[in-house]
């Protein structure tokens, strides 16, 4: 009698060696109620990494789509295959939603969890020539780039930081974000009051982990429950727009989900969260991905779980990037809080939906519904696209939304060796610039294309998958 096997195979995709970081084979299979992939690497043997733990979300993934949007023109040619092209190579399948600058690699923290291995002493702030050519670099990519983020290591310790947001100011960004800890904002009021000149179309990133002591001082060395504080009520008080980021882990802090939403929706400034797990990437001090690595299915079940607000409904998967990021919409009302991604159809995302033709005939309607759902869309765009699509929508009588009053959840997954799966690493819409002009999906510049990496990369690209 032949034996069963104890999983349902799926599909099969192209991964990463956990160890050397080699292409590998990958099965992607169902057991247990959870994905997994199953690979084979030839020196480091069998590797099983879950990557989803609900399966009929993950089967949804896959409609989630919609024709790729690509930059202006390729970088690079596509000579070595996938990861080892970038970028953008013209074998890439989406264009950048939302572009990092790294204008310092130095930080006045050394986060244990820190991607880019930032700290007072690390690297060197990038001149102001150097930073003028990233951003023209972008702008080159994009023609009118969405969203443009200044981040490091911590682009507020920049000794030319408002020259920076003066020249990228000058060029055609739609939405401007600094990501930052909030060390400066919560220590210069002085600084903060200058940066909310830049408003509108610019945002706070603001590093929010947890509200426990414990947590702060596991992912960021330090106790910065003071600091939060503080640079919150010195952005409420400007009313600077600002978003959460949220790094999880599991066993850390996930318990803390529901909290955090709640709490952020009763800062006047905050126009949503953002919750990443932690990624198998740069420093990472007592990290074990086998048992703290979390997915992105875990952190929507715990929002579902944890919040009050957010239904299974509400969160759904991004068409420009479905596997790597989850959204869900809000609004802030004065006493309450109204979910708003359930009054959609999701239908209208889907690209092999049944009502194609329908949306043929409104394009208008289907069009904003993409847009929405993109994180090249920032929340202070997206209220007048949402806008515009509740008045289209029968039975809904539209309220005047301004930005401050919607509330974005996202959850974003930077795929590591762990759980890379090849295609979907092409639809990566998250970039950062590199100093040479290249523009490269963050998770493969935090694997392969970093200063220093380049004779990693070199002996990887002659190994045959
Ligand atoms: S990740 Fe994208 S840019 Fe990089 S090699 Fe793959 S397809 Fe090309
Ligand atoms: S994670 Fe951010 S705040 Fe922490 S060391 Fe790195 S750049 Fe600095």
């Amino acid at each position: 009698m032949p034996e069963q096997k104890d999983y349902i195979y799926y599909d099969h995709t192209i991964s990463l060696c956990v160890v050397c970081h080699r292409r590998i084979s990958a099965k992607i299979v169902f057991a247990d109620g959870k994905v997994w992939l199953h690979k084979f690497c030839r020196e480091h043997g069998r590797q099983e990494v879950v990557i989803a733990t609900d399966i009929e979300y993950y089967r949804q993934i896959r409609n989630f789509n919609k024709k790729s949007e690509y930059p202006i023109r390729p970088h690079t040619e596509t000579l070595y295959g996938c990861p080892y092209d970038c970028g953008i190579c013209p074998d890439h399948e989406q264009h950048s939603c939302l572009t990092l600058v790294e204008i310092t690699e130095r930080c006045n923290l050394t986060c244990p969890t820190c991607y880019a291995e930032s700290s007072p002493v690390h690297g060197r702030h990038r001149s102001l020539k150097e930073v003028e050519n990233m951003l023209d670099a972008i702008v080159e990519s994009e023609g009118e780039p969405d969203v443009v983020q200044l981040s490091g290591g911590e682009p507020t310790i920049h000794p030319h930081f408002f020259e920076i947001l003066d020249l990228a100011k000058a060029r055609p960004i739609k939405h401007l974000m600094v990501n930052t800890n909030g060390i400066r904002i919560a220590q210069d009021k002085g600084f903060a009051e200058k940066l909310a000149t830049y408003m509108p179309g610019f945002e706070i990133y603001l590093q929010f982990d947890s509200f426990r002591p414990s947590v702060l001082q596991k992912l960021r060395g330090r106790d910065l429950s003071e600091i939060r504080n503080k640079a919150l009520e010195i952005l409420n008080e400007l009313n600077l727009s600002t978003t959460l980021v949220v790094t999880v882990e599991k066993g850390l802090n996930e318990d803390e989900i529901g909290d955090i939403i709640k709490f952020a929706l009763k800062q006047k400034c905050v126009r949503g969260v953002t919750f990443q797990p932690t990624s198998v990437s740069g420093r990472l001090d007592n990290f074990d991905p086998q048992t703290a690595k979390i997915t992105n299915t875990e952190i929507r079940k715990n929002i579902i779980d944890q919040s009050e607000i957010f239904s299974s409904a509400d969160l759904i998967p991004v068409p420009c990037n479905p596997d790597a990021l989850i959204m869900a919409y809000a609004l802030k009302m004065k006493d309450e809080v109204v979910p708003l991604t359930r009054l959609i159809d999701p239908e209208m995302l889907l690209n092999n939906s049944k009502n194609t033709i329908v949306y043929e005939q409104d394009k208008m309607l289907h069009q904003y519904v993409l847009k929405l759902f993109s994180t090249g869309n920032s929340p202070e765009n997206a209220a007048g696209t949402m806008k515009h699509l509740l008045c289209c929508l029968p039975e809904i009588v539209s309220p005047d939304i301004g930005y401050d009053q919607l509330f974005r959840i996202i959850v974003m997954n930077f795929m590591d060796a762990w759980d890379f799966d090849v295609r979907a690493i092409k639809k990566s819409c998250v970039h950062i610039v590199h100093d040479d002009g290249r523009i490269i999906p963050f998770e493969t510049m935090n694997l392969f294309y970093r200063n220093g990496y380049q004779a990693k990369l070199n002996s990887l690209r002659n190994i045959p998958i």
